[in-house]
């Protein structure tokens, strides 16, 4: 199963896409974990990417694409995949296509989570993530069961830079510009199914699961 996760920033993607990787035990392909582990490692890329991050911008077409093709060929992706934050412009959308059409795949399924800009602005803003795994918290919805520490592997719980009330701002805006219109593009191709993303995290995640099936 070829599954590409779309929706605003802090609409769950991350959340829901960890919880779909065990039921289905396919890998997560997230291109802003991939970004962030490169500016962890202070590799060429990260630093480069990080000036459109912090700005809440989105890193260049040509970056993330090459990520991504690169990721789409190693062989845990045969049995399938979930896409989490790619493609996100519709120049992502037509390279992704090619790239499958050249491994004779396609994508199967196009979930887009709906969740209205005030509930946004209040997850991202409480979002915390795990520096070491990247596992996310929300400091009231979501809460780890020790202040700053995760519960998967005790890393420490950060702030991420892109989630300050003005860059949410930015990107939420990129978001309208630049990825919304993707929905239509799939839904020419009839792969769209709209999920509602306000509830309880598990609530989505059968959504999801009854979507799918
Ligand atoms: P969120 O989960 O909050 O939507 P991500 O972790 O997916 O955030 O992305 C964080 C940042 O990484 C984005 O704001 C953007 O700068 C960059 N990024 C991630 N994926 C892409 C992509 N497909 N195209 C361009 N930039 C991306
Ligand atoms: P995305 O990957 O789409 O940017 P995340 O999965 O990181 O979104 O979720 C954004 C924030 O919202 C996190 O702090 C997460 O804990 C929280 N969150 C996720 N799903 C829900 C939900 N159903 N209700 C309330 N908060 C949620
Ligand atoms: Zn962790």
């Amino acid at each position: 199963m070829n599954m590409i996760l779309l929706g605003p920033p802090g609409a769950g993607k991350g959340t829901q896409a960890k919880m779909l990787i065990e039921k289905y035990q396919i890998p997560q392909i997230s291109t802003g974990d991939i970004l962030r582990a490169n500016l962890k490692e202070r590799t060429p890329l990260g630093l480069k990417a990080k000036e459109y991050m912090d700005q809440g911008l989105l890193v260049p077409d040509e970056v993330v694409i090459e990520i991504t093709r690169e990721r789409l060929k190693k062989p845990d992706c045969q049995k399938g995949y979930i896409l989490d934050g790619f493609p996100r412009t519709v120049a992502q959308a037509l390279a992704l296509d090619k790239v499958l059409a050249g491994m004779n795949s396609q994508v199967d399924h196009v979930i887009s989570v709906e969740v209205d800009r005030n509930e946004l602005l209040k997850r991202l803003t409480g979002r915390r993530t795990c520096r070491q795994c990247g596992a996310m918290y929300h400091v009231i919805f979501n809460p780890s069961l020790n202040k700053d520490i995760c519960d998967k592997c005790r890393g420490e719980l950060y702030l991420r830079d892109d989630d300050n009330e003005d860059t949410v701002r930015n990107r939420l805006e990129v978001y309208d510009s630049q990825t919304f219109p993707l929905i239509q593009y799939y839904q020419q191709k009839g792969l769209v199914r709209q999920i509602e993303g306000i509830g309880s995290i598990q609530q989505i995640f059968e959504r999801i699961v009854q979507t799918l099936s």
